[in-house]
């Protein structure tokens, strides 16, 4: 912290305290330069982090909102909790490192796809097929091709028959809100 006095930035902190409320903390400080003292106030950000929409509008970022997303496209899968916890955290960790005020959703939208592609290619495909909002079915092949591309035959022949079975599954079964992820 600079100095008021000497603007030299090299201090100590000799006490902190918790304001009467608890949201602010008090430090008084002596500056190792002058050896006067001074205060700082430590509060929360009242301006937390921002999510850019497509159409520019600003929404306060929200994990659970985050977390819903992420829940419906591995809904009625074996993924566990923890598991999500886990795509939570790395999303989180990469997107509050690289952003602090605003971030655009698609930055969101992509790190989330790519921590899915790892997890679950169902998960992965149902979460692109909501976020990408597809048009047409080429488009949406596109995404499959290029999410097949490099696997065995073996392999690819796997994906596609759990895809199917998958389809089937969520026309018969749909979760309340019909699947949409929340991003
Ligand atoms: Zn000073």
């Amino acid at each position: 912290m600079q100095c008021p006095f000497c603007r030299v930035d090299d201090d100590r902190v000799v006490d902190s305290r918790s304001g009467d409320d608890g949201s602010t903390i008090r430090r008084r400080r002596e500056c190792l330069s002058c050896k006067r003292r001074f205060t700082t106030y430590e509060r929360i950000e009242e301006n937390p982090l921002r999510v850019v929409k497509k159409d520019g509008r600003r929404v306060p970022y929200e994990r659970e909102k985050l977390r819903r997303g992420i829940e419906k496209a591995c809904w009625n899968l074996a993924i566990s909790a923890e598991q999500i916890d886990q795509v939570v955290a790395a999303v989180e960790g990469e997107a509050f490192e690289k952003f602090d005020r605003e971030m655009p959703s698609n930055f969101l939208g992509e790190l989330i796809m790519r921590e899915l592609r790892k997890l679950n290619h169902v998960a992965y495909i149902r979460f692109a097929s909501v976020y990408k909002e597809f048009k047409d079915v080429s488009e949406f092949m596109d995404v499959l091709e290029e999410f097949l591309k490099g696997r065995g035959k073996e392999s690819q022949a796997e994906i596609v028959k759990h895809l199917a079975n998958q389809v089937k599954l969520d026309n018969a079964k749909k979760p309340p809100n019909g699947g949409k992820p929340n991003v």
